[in-house]
């Protein structure tokens, strides 16, 4: 626990139930401790009688939830010895990388793939000082790449295939039942390596433990043996996963790996899930289903939510939106339900893709009074 009440990142927070002993020194930027916001505008023009939230993960230091795993993974990487860190990234990762290696003192090798990241994020692992190596190739490359090079350089991969990425990420799971008093009934990510869906089903799972030796097959830290967190839950309930793969990006809806995977939500254009089985399992595990969403749902849901909500957020996150509100119109997700639903990333990750979206949203007038009175009258006419 930290001393007094200023909040220091999530390490802190959530100390004895992370991998991190008294004398670890700990890398953080503050991450963690996202708002959890109700929607209301949305639930009443659908007319579903709905607890609906989203868990703004967009707050965190560097835009993203990468973040949460990137401080766990950063400072073990530190606390092992490590100089440098390496990752494979749609975006997101390599600024998350980027940002804790300056913090920690470290380079950051990054490898992205050639002009199909948001610019912000490409910004951002730049400006940290990351070396950046672009590749004629997808993410799906860049993994392989990275995994390859990983036994022959000194460096450490922090992909989320690092197991203290999601024991990172799984504090997500934490702060919404330490929120709402309890887990909600079904929680909805947008899956693209299915690390975070993996992670928040760890945490809710360690949330739910009672019984030492309860486990669940999902989590690496305690397959296979008694939970180390076990005996010390703090609520009863477990929520169902749902996890929204892009329509052009969606191997697990083809129950296969896809080679060449193509969507607007850049952050989830993955084909080749890093956490294939992990995914499955917590699918089982909870009752969960997975399914797809057109380009054209996800930027619909994408301008639902600034639009009607005031939140912004990258395409890639909603995803979760889009799946979620579908599936509560059709009733798969009946009335009466707690959702939570992941939104990944913020907004200003992607700014192309939203001016985009808003074409014949700018209007040019004179600079003169009247011209300005007139546009303003007009519109409210
Ligand atoms: C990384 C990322 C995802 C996908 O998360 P996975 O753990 O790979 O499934 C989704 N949205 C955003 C914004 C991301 O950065």
């Amino acid at each position: 626990m930290s001393t007094g009440s200023r909040y220091t990142g999530l390490i802190e927070h959530y100390r004895d139930r992370l991998p991190v002993s008294a004398d670890t020194r700990v890398i953080s930027l503050g991450e963690g401790n996202t708002p959890l916001v109700q929607l209301e505008n949305i639930p009443r023009e659908i007319g579903k009688d709905i607890e609906l939230y989203i868990k703004y993960e967009g707050l965190n230091p560097t835009g993203s939830f990468k973040d949460r795993g990137m401080t766990m993974a950063v400072t073990r990487a530190v606390e092992e010895g490590s100089r440098a860190v390496l990752c494979a990234s749609t975006g997101n990762t390599s600024a998350a990388a980027a940002a804790y290696a300056a913090r920690a003192g470290i380079t950051a090798f990054v490898i992205i793939p050639e002009g199909k990241i948001a610019l912000g994020k490409l910004a951002q692992a730049m400006i940290h000082g990351a070396v950046v190596l672009q590749i004629k190739g997808n993410f799906d490359v860049g993994m392989r790449l990275v995994k390859e090079v990983a036994s022959e350089a000194p460096v450490t991969v922090v992909n989320s295939i690092n197991p203290y990425r999601l024991q990172g990420q799984k504090t997500a799971a934490f702060e919404i039942v330490d929120e709402l008093g309890r887990a909600p009934d079904y929680h909805c990510l947008p899956v693209g390596n299915a690390g975070n869906i993996t992670a928040h089903w760890i945490g809710y799972c360690e949330y739910a433990h009672h019984d030492e030796g309860e486990v669940t097959a999902a989590c690496g830290f305690c397959e296979g043996a008694s939970c180390a967190y076990g005996g010390r839950g703090v609520t009863d309930t477990r929520p169902v996963m749902v996890g929204y793969q892009a329509a052009g990006a969606a191997p697990f809806m083809r129950g296969a790996m896809v080679d060449h995977p193509e969507t607007v939500a850049t952050a989830i254009r993955i084909g080749h899930p890093q956490s294939w089985d992990k995914a499955w399992k917590v699918r089982e595990e909870s009752g969960g289903w997975f399914d797809e969403c057109s380009d054209e749902e996800i930027l619909a849901a994408q301008k639902l939510l600034t639009s009607r909500e005031g939140i912004f957020c990258e395409p890639a996150s909603a995803t979760s939106v889009a799946g979620a509100l579908r599936d509560i119109q059709s009733g798969k997700i009946p009335e009466g339900s707690t959702v939570v639903c992941t939104l990944t990333g913020h907004g200003l990750k992607d700014p192309d893709t939203a001016i985009k979206q808003c074409e014949g949203a700018m209007q040019t007038v004179d600079a003169e009074l009247d011209a300005v009175k007139d546009a303003i009258l007009k519109h409210l006419a």
